[in-house]
C-alpha cells in the first residue's frame, strides 16, 4: 500500500504461478517511480499484455513463461501518478506529507544506498537533497516510504526464498539511455566489480531500443536509487549479484499518445531479452566454429566433420557430440574426438547410398553445463540441422531455343518420391543469349 493507501500491484507471470518454483529464474520489471513519467507504466503493462496474448501460440513466449518467473510492477508510485494526472503533470515525487506544508519524497533517492561500504554511495549523498521541498528529497531515512519498502521487501523475500531476482529493469523517462550501476559514482572514479558484464548486457539491450549505454553516474550522480541498492544488496549482503538496469524512455515526460505503441513495441525485445538470459546472465556458452559439409558423390565415406570448439570456462569433453540422421530416420550420436590441433575436434560419419539426404548438428557443453549447438538453435525451437546430399547430381533439364518474342508453353510434372524433400524443386529459367 502507498502512503495514500493505494495498492501497489505486482503481477507474476509464469506457469504454476501459485508455486515458488526455485528452478525458474526471476526477473523484476518496474515502472513509474516518478509520477510525471507516464510512459514508464505503459511499457510494463504492454509487455504484460504481450505475454498473456502470445502464451500458447508463440513458442518463445510460451517457453519463457513456462521457464521463468516474470514479476511486473507497472506503478511503484500510484499516489504521485494520480496527483500528476489530476493536479500537476510535472509532479515527480510521491505524496508523503512532510509535515512542514511540503509534500513528497523522491522514491528513487529513498533506497538504502550502495551497500558496498563506500560512504559516498550511502543514502542521502550526491544527487539527493535533504530539503523537503526539493524534487530529489530523499526522505527522513532510507526506506521511509511504503512504496520503496514494498520493492525492498519483495526483493529480500525473493532472496530468502531461494528465488533471488537475477535481473531487473526500472523504467524512467526521459533520455533514451540505459544505465547500469553505480549511480553514485562516475565510471572514471568507481566502477562496480561486475561493470563489464553489466555493460555488455546493457549493450545487448540497446540493440532493441537503440538507446545510449552508460554507467548511471556518468549522466549525473544519484544516491539511494533503486539500482544501487538492488545491486549493492545482492552483491555485498547476499554475495550474489542481481543485474539491475534503468532505462530512460523517450525524449519527454509525456510524449503524444501516438508514441505509446512505438515505445512499448521497442521494449518488448528489451524485456524478453532480460527474461531470455536470466538462466545464464553471463551468456557463457561454448563457441563452435564449423564449416558445414557439402554435397558429395562419395557413397563409401566416411564423411569427416571438423569443428573448432572453445569455452571460457572449459569444455565438458565427454559431452561433445555430433548427432546425425538420414531422411526421417531417428538420430545417431557420435562422440567428437580431438584432432590433435588446439581446440579442434572431429567425427567420422559412415558413407551413405546414392540419393541420401544427410542431416547433422554439433552439440557441446561446457563444465558449467551450458549447452550450445551448431547450427545455433534457441531452446524453444526444434533443433536445426546442417544437411548435405550424397549421390550424383540430380539436375535434369531440357533446352528450348526460342525465336525473339516467341511464346512457348512448358508443362512440368513434379513427382514427389517417398524420399523427396522440400529442397528438391523445379525451376524454369529464361536466358537471353544475344
Ligand atoms: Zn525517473
Amino acid at each position: 500500500k502507498s502512503c495514500e493507501n493505494r495498492d501497489i500491484w505486482a503481477m507474476k507471470v509464469s506457469d504454476n504461478v501459485a508455486v515458488n518454483e526455485t528452478d525458474e529464474p526471476d526477473i523484476l520489471y518496474m515502472g513509474m517511480h516518478h509520477a510525471r513519467e507516464w510512459m514508464t507504466v505503459e511499457v510494463p503493462i504492454y509487455f504484460l499484455n504481450y505475454l498473456v496474448n502470445n502464451y500458447g501460440t508463440d513458442p518463445e513466449i510460451t517457453y519463457l513463461v513456462d521457464n521463468r518467473e516474470l514479476w511486473i510492477i507497472p506503478m511503484v508510485n500510484p499516489d504521485g501518478y494520480q496527483y500528476s494526472r489530476d493536479v500537476d503533470s510535472n509532479w515527480r515525487k510521491n505524496r508523503r506529507d512532510n509535515g512542514d506544508s511540503t509534500f513528497g519524497v523522491d522514491l528513487n533517492r529513498n533506497y538504502n544506498g550502495s551497500q558496498n561500504g563506500d560512504s559516498s554511495g550511502a543514502w542521502g549523498g550526491s544527487g539527493a537533497s535533504d530539503i523537503t521541498s526539493a524534487d530529489t528529497y530523499c526522505g527522513p531515512e532510507p526506506f521511509s516510504e511504503p512504496c520503496t519498502q514494498a520493492i525492498r521487501d519483495l526483493v529480500i523475500e525473493h532472496a530468502s526464498n531461494s528465488n533471488k531476482f537475477i535481473l531487473s529493469v526500472s523504467y524512467h523517462s526521459y533520455a533514451e539511455d540505459i544505465y547500469y550501476p553505480w549511480g553514485y559514482a562516475t565510471s572514471a572514479t568507481t566502477t562496480s566489480p561486475d561493470w563489464q558484464l553489466q555493460r555488455r548486457i546493457a549493450e545487448n539491450l540497446s540493440t532493441y531500443n537503440g538507446y545510449t549505454v552508460m554507467q548511471s553516474g556518468d549522466t549525473y550522480l544519484t544516491t539511494g536509487d533503486t539500482d544501487d541498492w538492488i545491486y549493492g544488496y545482492s552483491k555485498y549482503v547476499l554475495g550474489d549479484p542481481t543485474y539491475p538496469f534503468t532505462i530512460e524512455l523517450d525524449t519527454s515526460f509525456q510524449p503524444p499518445t501516438s508514441q505509446i505503441p512505438i515505445t512499448c513495441e521497442k521494449h518488448i525485445g528489451v524485456n524478453l531479452y532480460l527474461a531470455e538470459i536470466a538462466d545464464n546472465p553471463a551468456q557463457e556458452y561454448p563457441v563452435i566454429t564449423h564449416t558445414p559439409l557439402l554435397d558429395t558423390k562419395n557413397t563409401t565415406g566416411p564423411y569427416t566433420a571438423i569443428a573448432n570448439i572453445t569455452s571460457n570456462i572449459g569444455l565438458n569433453s565427454s559431452a561433445l557430440k555430433l548427432v546425425w540422421r538420414t531422411g526421417t530416420v531417428s538420430d545417431t550420436t557420435v562422440t567428437l574426438s580431438p584432432t590433435g590441433n588446439p581446440d579442434e575436434y572431429y567425427a567420422d560419419i559412415p558413407g551413405q547410398s546414392d540419393g541420401t539426404w544427410f542431416y547433422y548438428y554439433i552439440y557441446t557443453e561446457d563444465s558449467g553445463g551450458n549447452k550450445s549447438t551448431s547450427p545455433e538453435t534457441e531452446v524453444w525451437e526444434s533443433q536445426n540441422y546442417y544437411k548435405f546430399y550424397v549421390g550424383e547430381d540430380r539436375v535434369t533439364y531440357t533446352v528450348y531455343n526460342l525465336a525473339p518474342n516467341a511464346t512457348k508453353t512448358v508443362n512440368l510434372t513434379v513427382t514427389s518420391l517417398a524420399t523427396a524433400l522440400p529442397e528438391e524443386v523445379a525451376n524454369i529459367k529464361v536466358i537471353v543469349t544475344s
